[in-house]
């Protein structure tokens, strides 16, 4: 599952108790609201059954007073008629005295002596038998043929006559007990006798009264002192109906409340609570969402950072204000870059090995190019060694042949000491070579101009040169060159690079001896126009042994011994030598670098 789709889950988590329990507080008091609105309206309907009932009682207690007057123990109806005129309080109320069989003696509404109907009205004795103060349920006036409720009370005179006084409301007096200011005009207010005809009703349309009330209603009045009930007017309006009845009639007061009155503040309620909860729903998914999005990109910053890691680089640290995510940026980042560290040692450590393999190759190399210099130079020697066996040998023969004279013998002698000397002069120099090069020479050294030393270099060397009818140019610095050495050995070296370069130059050729004075050193070099030195030569010249290709009749002679000794000599007087050739063919130059001694004359 997504990162974002997670927070949507716990958003959802979280939110959907929230909403259930705000719904469930909020439904309590939604109720509690109702309940309380329904208590209210009990309230009034109870007000106003009790104002009807003392409606009543005030009439039966007009009525006991009118029973007492000394105008009805003397049956002075006509007295009695101008003291209820006098008493009349209300228009739509008035007073009837009725004798036992039912006829009107007084009718307060008209004047006495009018001639009253004369209905025998079996209910009259009936209550009059009953001794007992009644309230009628509605009924109609036998004089004005007009629905009425009266209020009677049995009289009984001392002369044994009994009679009936009563007083009339008309219903139009009870209409006005319902206009009350405590009631709502929205509300409809009814008032209904025990046999659930209608006595009142606001607002009043006139043809309701007197007519029998919805027999829901009804049905449900009977069911209990007070209640509730619901359905639909004549006016199909939906209400809401609380019901009590008066103690004195059993009459019932009925207060019809608009459903929409009881249930509007409910209603309006809800509605508030959605509004509220879709916009703290609308927000929730607003911020979950921002902080998936955040959170997904910090994740995404790691992701890449990982991708990074993976093609060996360091990643960037992307700080994403998420804990976490940053911990884990910061791993990766220290992982890169020690990974990185560990690269870049592999890699010396690859390049390390990879120059020892080229410097073990090049010293393998060497060594077998000094082994094969060594196995050359062994022939060579061999050679070197066995041509003057030669003439020796011969000479030797000579001198056992019968008949030599004395010039035979002196020039086999000669023949003799000339080979012997020449293969001594070989033998000397391989000691020489072999005792300097391992360090076993120790040289005399004084103070000396070298000019001195070259000057005997080119009387030993002049003969070869002058044989090969080269030309020697010399390039002499004048100033005194001084040096600290060993006189023999410094000519001994410059013989040996003036031998070499007429050695190596093809007859006539040009040889420059040149000697520089500098400031700390001297520079003595020997160049020719010869035969030069392969590129690949250069590097090993100074080398024992090491000599270029020979020609078959190797008339340049020699064992390879010369450079070496050079070096080693040079190196005894603290200096050193190179080698420079711009190829076969190209002549080469040998300079000699030895520190100057710092002397005046
Ligand atoms: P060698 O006895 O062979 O002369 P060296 O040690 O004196 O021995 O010289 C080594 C090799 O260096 C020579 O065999 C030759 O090939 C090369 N060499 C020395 N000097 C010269 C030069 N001036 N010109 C060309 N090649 C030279």
């Amino acid at each position: 599952m997504k990162t974002r789709n997670y927070l949507i889950l716990m958003a959802a988590l979280i939110l959907l108790p929230v909403i259930l329990f705000a719904s469930l507080g909020l439904n309590m008091l939604l109720l509690q609201e109702r309940e309380s609105r329904f208590l209210a309206v009990e309230e009034i309907a109870r007000a106003t059954a009790l104002a009807i009932d003392q409606e009543i009682a005030q009439a039966q207690g007009s009525l006991n007073v009118l029973a007492n007057t000394p105008f009805f123990k003397t049956e002075d109806f006509g007295s009695l008629h101008a003291l209820m005129a006098q008493v009349k309080g209300a228009q739509n109320t008035w007073n009837i005295v009725y004798d036992y069989g039912g006829n009107q003696q007084v009718n307060s509404v008209v004047p006495f002596g009018t001639p009253l109907p004369a209905t025998l009205n079996p209910r009259v004795a009936r209550l009059i038998d009953s001794q007992a103060p009644h309230v009628s349920n509605l009924l109609i006036g036998e004089l004005q043929q007009v629905p009425i409720i009266a209020a009677s009370m049995p009289v009984a005179l001392p002369n044994g006559k009994k009679y009936l006084v009563s007083q009339i409301f008309r219903l139009d007096y009870f209409n006005s007990l319902l206009n009350s200011p405590s009631l709502s005009s929205s509300w409809i207010v009814g008032l209904f006798d025990a046999d659930g005809i209608s006595l009142a009703r606001t607002p009043d349309r006139g043809e309701m009264v007197g007519k029998p009330v919805r027999s829901d209603l009804y049905l449900a009045s009977l069911q209990g002192f007070s209640g509730r009930t619901r359905h639909i007017t004549r006016d199909n309006i939906a209400v809401y109906s609380v019901f009590t009845h008066t103690v004195r009639t059993g009459w019932t007061v009925a207060i019809g409340v608009p459903e929409e009155e009881i249930e509007a503040p409910a209603r309006r309620a809800a509605w508030y609570a959605a509004l509220v909860m879709g916009v703290m729903f609308a927000m929730v998914t607003f911020i979950t969402l921002y902080l998936a999005r955040h959170l997904t990109r910090s994740l995404d910053h790691a992701v890449d950072a990982a991708g990074v890691l993976g093609t060996g680089g360091v990643p960037v640290m992307q700080p994403s204000r998420v804990a976490e995510v940053d911990v884990l940026q910061s791993a990766l980042h220290q992982a890169g870059a020690a990974l990185s560290r560990e690269n870049s040692v592999r890699l010396a450590l690859e390049q390390e090995r990879e120059s020892l393999l080229r410097s073990e190759k090049a010293a393998r190399q060497q060594a077998e190019n000094q082994n094969r210099a060594k196995d050359e130079f062994l022939a060579m020697l061999g050679h070197e060694l066995r041509n003057p066996l030669a003439p020796i040998s011969t000479a030797a023969q000579l001198l056992k042949a019968p008949g030599a004279d004395s010039h035979r013998v002196r020039i086999c002698g000669e023949i003799i000491d000339r080979q012997v000397t020449h293969m001594t002069e070989l033998v000397n120099d391989l000691l020489d070579v072999s005792r300097v090069t391992r360090g076993l020479v120790a040289l005399d050294m004084e103070d000396l101009d070298i000019q001195s030393a070259i000057s005997s270099a080119i009387e030993q060397v002049r003969p070869v040169i002058d044989a090969r009818r080269h030309e020697l140019v010399m390039q002499l610095d004048p100033s005194p060159a001084w040096v600290h050495g060993n006189c023999t050995r410094l000519i001994q070296v410059t013989a040996n690079l003036l031998n070499n370069a007429a050695k190596y130059t093809p007859e006539g050729g040009r040889i420059v001896l040149s000697l520089q004075v500098l400031e700390t050193e001297l520079r003595m070099a020997v160049s020719d126009n010869g035969i030069g030195i392969a590129p690949g030569l250069l590097m090993q010249v100074f080398d024992l042994f090491t000599q270029a290709e020979r020609t078959p009749d190797r008339a340049q002679g020699g064992l390879g011994l010369g450079l070496t000794l050079v070096k080693s000599l040079v190196a005894l007087h603290g200096g050193q030598v190179e080698a420079h050739s711009q190829g076969l063919g190209q002549g080469s130059t040998f300079t000699v670098i030895l520190p100057r001694l710092q002397r005046t004359g």
